[in-house]
């Protein structure tokens, strides 16, 4: 029996959702691959027509195989690029695999754990999104199917770099917007740590970034905002929370950089002059975000 979705009518996906009222962005379908309703969330996985296949939890895209990229490397490699020997990294979500993928892209990496709270995203994404499945099939990976907020109460002092790829603040990751849960990632981090958290868009969710950026900012003495474009996020950007806790630490310009030829050959997005240019925010967004 084919399958069906109520995000899907007359051929074409939509994405409503009240964390940005009166837009949606909308996915023409090709086929419906997988409809689930897991311990945490309802998950769909379809094929569409020009954005490869599509990973939706909640309502809300995650990734899709076209422009996956621009967010996994730029979440993975702003916040490894700017420590200068990351040697232990925690995921926490990430349960699509695509940030594993580019984590082990850097050799000082020994391990990299990934704590995602569903097991049904993983499973998903190994049947349909093999291109970032890819990055279970490490070495160096493990993974643990876990809730990352319980996991880091257990993990203190434990990583040079923190990467939290969560879904948005409703439902399974709400608890990872919050100050407690930036205090448990600075007590899992080892001196020098740095963490980078999914940071919404600046088109949408100024006050939740603000609010983010002011807790932050009583936790950590380096807090920093940066962002990407990618289409199919809404208005087509999302941002990165990234904080050290060490003082002084200039997170914007990377200390360690690919060779030329690695970029040109293992990433589409992310290079040493993307990096900088990141973290330069339009105005109406450095005054947003910046104003006591
Ligand atoms: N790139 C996507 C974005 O920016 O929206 C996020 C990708 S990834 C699929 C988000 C993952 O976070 C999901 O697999 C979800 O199950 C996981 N997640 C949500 N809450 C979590 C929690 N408390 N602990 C661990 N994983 C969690």
């Amino acid at each position: 029996m084919a399958l069906s979705h109520p995000n899907i009518e007359d051929g074409w996906f939509k994405e409503t959702c009240a964390l940005w009222p009166g837009q949606a962005m909308t996915l023409q379908v090709k086929s419906i691959l997988h409809v689930e309703k897991s311990l945490y969330q309802d998950v769909l996985v379809f094929e569409s027509e020009t954005y490869g296949n599509v990973l939706v939890l909640d309502g809300v895209i995650q990734a899709t195989e076209r422009d996956e990229f621009a967010y996994q490397e730029m979440i993975a490699h702003l916040p490894l690029n700017a420590h200068p020997n990351p040697k232990k990294v925690l995921v926490i979500g990430g349960g699509d695999g695509g940030v594993l993928r580019e984590v082990v892209k850097h050799d000082s990496v020994e391990q990299v754990v990934l704590v995602e709270i569903d097991e049904a995203v993983v499973r998903a994404s190994k049947a349909f999104l093999p291109n970032m499945a890819a990055g279970f099939h490490h070495p160096k990976v493990k993974v643990h199917i876990g809730d990352g907020f319980a996991y880091l109460k257990d993990n203190v002092q434990s990583y040079d770099v923190i990467i939290t790829d969560s879904s948005d603040p409703v439902g399974p990751a709400e608890s990872l917007f919050g100050e407690t849960f930036y205090n448990l990632m600075r007590q899992s981090l080892l001196p020098g740590g740095i963490i980078c958290i999914q940071g919404e868009c600046q088109w949408l969710h100024l006050d939740l970034i603000k609010e983010v950026l002011d807790n932050s900012r009583k936790i950590y003495p380096t807090v920093e905002y940066a962002w990407c474009s990618i289409p199919t996020y809404p208005s087509g950007q999302i941002g990165f929370v990234l904080c050290c806790n060490e003082a002084g630490r200039d997170l914007k310009a990377p200390v360690r950089k690919f060779s030329p030829e690695f970029e040109s050959t293992h990433l589409r997005y992310y290079n040493s002059d993307v990096h900088r240019a990141a973290f330069v925010l339009p105005n109406f967004a450095k005054i947003a975000l910046t104003k006591n």
